[in-house]
């Protein structure tokens, strides 16, 4: 393994652990990071620096110094202030070779990290558990409170590293209070195993909370009362992917006005989130031949996570 792919595994790692709520951890070390994959290096093929090429037909890299001291300060942990940074750990690689590594195309440009700093498990149930009671009596959209039987708060882990964000509750999620278990969270509940998780391992979420009578798409004014719901709830998960199912989540989530045919085929990014989109599960089952595209866009982000799953 190159010394950039060991220093790009390192940085995922540790975004992936501040993400989950690890309150403090060393940033990689590029120096270390460089003497690790010189010590990996076959004896015939070890190069005469770490940071240079094994093959004599290729220019030799500028000097690692300069890079490697700025990376080596960054990971010092703390910056003149004295406070932990909030940033993501130091990332040196260039789209390129992020692509190559993860086999999918350059994802679109980052907003940054999520505000403030990333909670443990326990404040994070906590949160959500004050949220989804907060939602619970939501009277923001009256008409949408009215008809509702309840309201569906989302699921799962609150430590995930895949979030699923959906459209609206169904008649189904409506009577239960649980986000997609009619027909169409059943093939939602098959995708996830597909790509070799389990639901509990993911967090499964809506757009609005409450179901839109006669399963109309919720209106303009319906989604931006209910914003504010879910962007508490991915910015207390920070999940590493958000997969988008259908135009409404993704429309709004990337504040786009592209269809899902535009969106899907790369990472877009919310925060520090990177974002797949695909097709929603009940378009899925209307259109069955649209399932090895959503097959596909699955993979992509597996590829991209590092994840194998059946071809
Ligand atoms: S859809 Fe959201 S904002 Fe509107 S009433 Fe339901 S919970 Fe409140």
């Amino acid at each position: 393994m190159q010394n950039d792919e060991l220093l790009y595994a390192a940085s995922q790692l540790a975004r992936h652990l501040r993400r989950s709520g690890v309150q403090w951890m060393p940033g990689p070390d590029a120096e270390k990071v460089a003497q690790l994959a010189d010590s990996f290096q076959p004896p015939d093929a070890h190069p005469p620096s770490a940071t240079q090429s094994a093959s004599p037909s290729k220019p030799a890299p500028p000097p690692a110094e300069g890079p490697r001291k700025s990376a080596a300060s960054r990971a010092a942990g703390r910056g003149e202030s004295g406070r932990r940074p909030a940033a993501s750990p130091p990332d040196r690689l260039g789209d390129a070779t992020r692509s190559r590594l993860a086999g999918v195309p350059p994802m679109e440009v980052s907003d940054g990290p999520y505000p403030g700093e990333s909670l443990s498990a326990p404040q994070r149930l906590e949160v959500m558990e004050g949220l989804a009671a907060t939602v619970a009596q939501c009277q923001r959209c009256p008409h949408l409170a009215s008809c509702r039987k309840q309201t569906v708060f989302g699921e799962g882990s609150v430590t995930p590293r895949f979030a699923f964000f959906g459209e609206g509750p169904g008649a189904d999620e409506d009577r239960t209070g649980r986000p997609f278990v009619g027909r169409a969270g059943q093939l939602l509940t098959k995708m996830i195993e597909a790509c070799t998780l389990r639901r509990d391992d993911v967090y499964i979420l809506n757009t609005v909370k409450c179901r839109p009578p006669g399963n109309r798409n919720p209106e303009p004014t319906e989604i931006e009362n209910c914003r504010e719901y879910f962007t508490t709830q991915l910015s207390t998960l920070r999940p590493e992917y958000v997969v988008c199912l259908g135009a409404i989540a993704a429309q709004t989530l990337l504040q786009s006005k592209l269809s899902v045919g535009r969106l899907r085929g790369k990472l877009h990014r919310y925060f520090d989130s990177k974002v797949l989109v695909t097709y929603h599960p009940a378009y899925l089952l209307r259109n069955p031949s649209a399932k090895r595209a959503a097959w596909e866009d699955l993979q992509l982000m597996l590829r991209d996570a590092g994840i194998r799953a059946g071809q």
